[in-house]
């Protein structure tokens, strides 16, 4: 059997039931193998209950209700459906149709079967139509809403033209014990496999909001991929650059200062250059961790460009912020860098900061923060840069 599954077309309306009602957590194979499985135990369950069916009709003909020869007809039109099915389920060919789980073929043969016993052996008229209603409660597996309907329509058409015709033989079999136990039967058969298809159902739901919760859990997994930097486990620059409009809206809402400060490593190119890429890489990482454990739990640092950080500082005036970033900037100098990244480098930065006025564009407020930083720079770098003012 190939896992190449009909497109649908949005014409077909809500799918009911079939192969593309995949949880998006699950590869196709799999959820087609589950399918599939899925589809076998359905058939077995259906198969039962035919040969439940056929014991019960035979027990009315050994119990003289029923003409013996029409209930072997049914059971032979059962045998021949069921073994047209199992062959399209195994053959691969049930792919090919519209409906793999060929839900029209198994409803035809089982609702014919029992509209022409009806017909010919009206006596067993309360089997019958208990078994039709069973039968249409098998609906909810309808790969489309006008299969269902189909379905549901013509069977209800048809059984009011036998109840019309066959009316005053149709009998419900009370009248001797064996008739009340075949009744008895018949009303357990009914509840038992209504309530499988309850329990079938149970599984669907529980199985939906496994996968909604999975669903939703990879979901929280890509946002946080989505603003986090793999490499130095900081924000990224989207995370960071979101997390900086939304301490906007603190100073906005309650008037709260806000600092920002762009931090870079200082000749990072000459670590790269002198000792390699992977020891680069390896300075970038400790200094995320050193930026981790060093910032408050209200700061949010963000990888800005390559060796470049920015630093958001909510609540924070610029007395607070250099305290803070002069701390930092010793921490980067005084980090034992070699036993760290195994090489003998020395690391420091320069931070440029800047306090947010409210009212500016944030472009503002980072552009100054940048330009503090460059003159940090030109001053010689490894120190803090105060918006212009020497720190
Ligand atoms: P300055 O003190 O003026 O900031 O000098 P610098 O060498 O630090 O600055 P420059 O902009 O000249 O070089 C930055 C280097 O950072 C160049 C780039 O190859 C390197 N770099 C950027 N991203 C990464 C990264 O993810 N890993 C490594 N290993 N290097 C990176
Ligand atoms: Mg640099
Ligand atoms: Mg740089």
């Amino acid at each position: 059997m190939t896992s190449s599954l009909p497109p649908r077309k949005k014409s077909e309306g809500p799918l009911l039931w079939g192969p593309e009602s995949a949880s998006p957590l699950v590869s196709e194979a799999a959820h087609f193998e589950r399918w599939r499985r899925r589809t076998w135990q359905l058939h077995l369950s259906v198969g039962l209950s035919h040969l439940y069916a056929l014991a019960l009709f035979l027990g009315h003909a050994w119990a003289g209700y029923a003409p013996l020869r029409a209930v072997l007809w049914y059971g032979l039109w059962i045998a021949v459906g069921m073994a047209f099915i199992t062959w399209a389920y195994a053959s691969g060919w049930s792919q090919k149709r519209r409906d793999p789980g060929l839900f029209l073929e198994h409803q035809l043969m089982s609702i014919s079967g029992v509209l022409g016993l009806l017909v010919v052996a009206p006596q067993v008229a309360f089997q019958a139509l208990v078994m039709l209603l069973v039968f249409s409660a098998d609906g909810f597996l309808a790969r489309r809403r006008t299969s269902f309907w189909l379905t549901w329509g013509l069977t209800l058409a048809l059984v009011a033209v036998v109840i019309c015709w066959r009316g005053p033989q149709m009998r419900m079999v009370t009248d001797t014990l064996a008739g009340q136990l075949l009744t008895a039967a018949v009303m357990l058969g009914a509840v038992v496999r209504c309530s499988m298809l309850v329990t079938y159902f149970r599984g669907m739901q529980y199985r939906l909001s496994a996968s909604n919760q999975k669903l939703a859990a990879a979901l929280a997994h890509i946002e946080q991929l989505a603003r986090y930097d793999e490499l130095t486990g900081v924000a990224n620059r989207r995370g960071v650059l979101e997390r900086l409009h939304l301490a906007l809206e603190g100073v906005q809402r309650h008037g709260t200062p806000l600092s920002i400060a762009l931090l870079d490593i200082d000749h990072f190119k000459s670590i790269n250059d002198q000792y390699g890429h992977g020891c680069g890489d390896a300075v970038l990482r400790a200094f995320g961790s050193l930026l981790s454990t060093e910032m408050r739990a209200i700061d949010v640092a963000g990888r800005y460009g390559g060796e470049e950080f920015l630093l958001v500082l909510p609540e924070t005036d610029i007395p607070q912020a250099l305290v803070l970033l002069e701390r930092l900037r010793q921490r980067t100098q005084d980090m034992p860098w070699d036993r760290l990244v195994d090489q003998p480098v020395t690391v420091t930065c320069t931070v440029g900061a800047t306090q947010y006025q409210p009212g500016e564009p944030v472009e503002a407020a980072i552009a100054r923060a940048d330009a503090a930083m460059y003159s940090g720079k030109a001053l010689g770098r490894n120190r803090v840069i105060i918006d212009g003012m020497g720190g």
